[in-house]
């Protein structure tokens, strides 16, 4: 069975990157029956923090990233890392080096002088282990081979041919007995079961080295795909400036989760033309052959896009949970139960065109306002005195109207009749009346949603 993982390092928030990453793993997972496992790589004690632990995992919940048991702590794993180099060590694939950092140095030197490798080659590969001091701190060595070249099958980027003579005997243990972090990396992977590893490009250096510790140990060694990382919209590095946001700020922005999942999947993996689809379709559809080999750009546009279609696809009862759960996430105030009974009769209207949460809770913001609406000032202009006295004279009119659309139509455009303009000429100074805006849906669309008794207060307020 599939077994991926995540294995973020919480020295700050999720960032759009690593949420692909993630997507990625959860999607190859999720999609074969596997397992999706979460790792968080908090063996840098400075720059670990459990709040960055706490956004990582606030973020991959937004996005729906569930992963399989529990987070695991690499840092919880140091005795057992250590205890693989020691193996190692008895089993003689390893070795324990005296060598000082003055040692070390005077041999790059050296080398350096006679025009030869600087990778260090240690005197104390081959000593004989009754000739090891007792009194000096040693590091632990892997031996490295060599000869020959190891040979990445990566999924991604190809066959990728690394020459051993260009790998030095990488230390697997500190002086203070604590392990390194390729050491950590490849005995979790181990432990937890992980058969493919999907994760940035960044890392496809260390998978040869990482490769020297699963062959010494006789592990399997994981599929690797190694993914190209996002790009700016103008092909440079992604920066902040760019949109190198934490995931929670796209959520602030109001772009909903399955838009996200949908964009963050095509953001460096396609399936033919498809641009739109449904979580199904990506777990049923993902692979690691769709994976592009050139870095994807950013694209605010097309995210704008897919999250917006996303949007008007969502059943309304649906949305109307979305929204409210939006509404909590970000802080803004609750609503009463009639204004969710206004929001969810409306929203066919709504998620026409809306691109974010924040879009669609704009267009409901006659919905949103409370009496007395204090307009806008381009509102504000349609209520003229005349105006005012007009909308005196209609409210009586609307009393008995039997509030259809049909109805309303005609009440309307019979009243404005009687004043001798057209209802367009009235339309300004209702939509100002009854929503305090000059751009909205229609005013019928508003009287419906908001009812006889709400549209006649509204109405009366701006007549006073
Ligand atoms: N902790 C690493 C990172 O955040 C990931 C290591 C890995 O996936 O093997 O870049």
């Amino acid at each position: 069975p599939v077994v991926t993982r995540f294995a973020p390092s919480p020295t700050g928030y999720l960032h759009i990157g690593g949420a692909r990453t993630a997507l990625f793993n959860w999607l190859y997972a999720r999609g074969r029956g596997g397992k999706f496992l979460l790792r968080i790589e908090d063996t840098d004690r400075e720059r670990s923090t459990p709040e960055a632990t706490a956004a990582i995992l606030k973020g991959l919940t937004w996005l729906g990233l569930d992963h399989d048991g529990d987070a695991i702590s690499q840092f919880a794993r140091a005795a057992r890392h250590a205890d693989v180099a020691r193996q190692l060590l008895d089993e003689g694939r390893a070795y324990k080096c005296f060598a000082t950092q003055d040692e070390i140095e005077a041999f790059r030197e050296e080398a350096r002088a006679a025009g030869q490798s600087t990778l260090f080659r240690s005197p104390w590969r081959d000593a004989d282990p009754a000739t090891h001091p007792t009194d000096m701190p040693y590091v632990i060595r892997i031996k490295a081979p060599q000869e020959g070249e190891t040979v990445i099958e990566d999924q991604v980027q190809g066959r990728v041919v690394i020459r051993n003579d260009q790998l030095d005997d990488m230390v697997l243990l500190r002086g203070d007995g604590t392990p390194v972090y390729m050491l950590a990396v490849v005995v979790d992977d181990h432990d937890m079961g992980v058969t493919h590893v999907i994760r940035g490009d960044d890392h496809l250096n260390n998978a040869a080295r990482q490769m020297m510790i699963y062959h010494a140990m006789g592990w399997t060694v994981p599929v690797w795909a190694h993914i190209p990382l996002i790009h700016g919209p103008d092909g440079k590095k992604l920066s902040k400036r760019h949109g190198a946001l934490g995931v929670e700020e796209y959520q602030a922005m109001g772009y909903p989760a399955s838009g996200m999942r949908n964009y963050l999947a095509r953001l460096g993996w396609s399936h033919g033309d498809d641009e739109v689809f449904t979580d199904a379709q990506a777990r049923d559809w993902f692979d690691l052959g769709g994976i592009g080999k050139s870095p994807a750009r950013l694209d605010f546009k097309k995210m704008d896009n897919i999250c917006g279609q996303h949007i008007a696809a969502t059943d309304d009862a649906a949305l109307l949970h979305e929204l409210m759960d939006f509404i909590t996430a970000t802080g803004r105030p609750a609503l009463p139960s009639h204004k969710k009974a206004m929001l969810f009769a409306a929203m066919p209207q709504l998620k026409e065109r809306a691109k974010t949460y924040i879009e669609l809770l704009d267009k409901a913001a006659f919905i949103l306002a409370e009496r007395p609406i204090a307009p806008e000032p381009k509102a504000a202009e349609h209520l003229t005195d005349v105006f005012r006295g007009i909308l005196k004279e209609l409210t009586p009119h609307l009393q008995n109207a039997s509030w259809t659309r049909g109805d309303l139509e005609h009440v309307l455009n019979e009243f404005a009749q009687t004043q001798g303009m057209t209802f367009g000429k009235l339309a300004g100074p209702m939509r100002a009346a009854l929503s305090g805006r000059s751009a909205t849906p229609s005013v019928f669309d508003m009287m419906l949603v908001l009812g006889r008794e709400e549209s006649l207060a509204r109405l009366a307020d701006a007549a006073a």
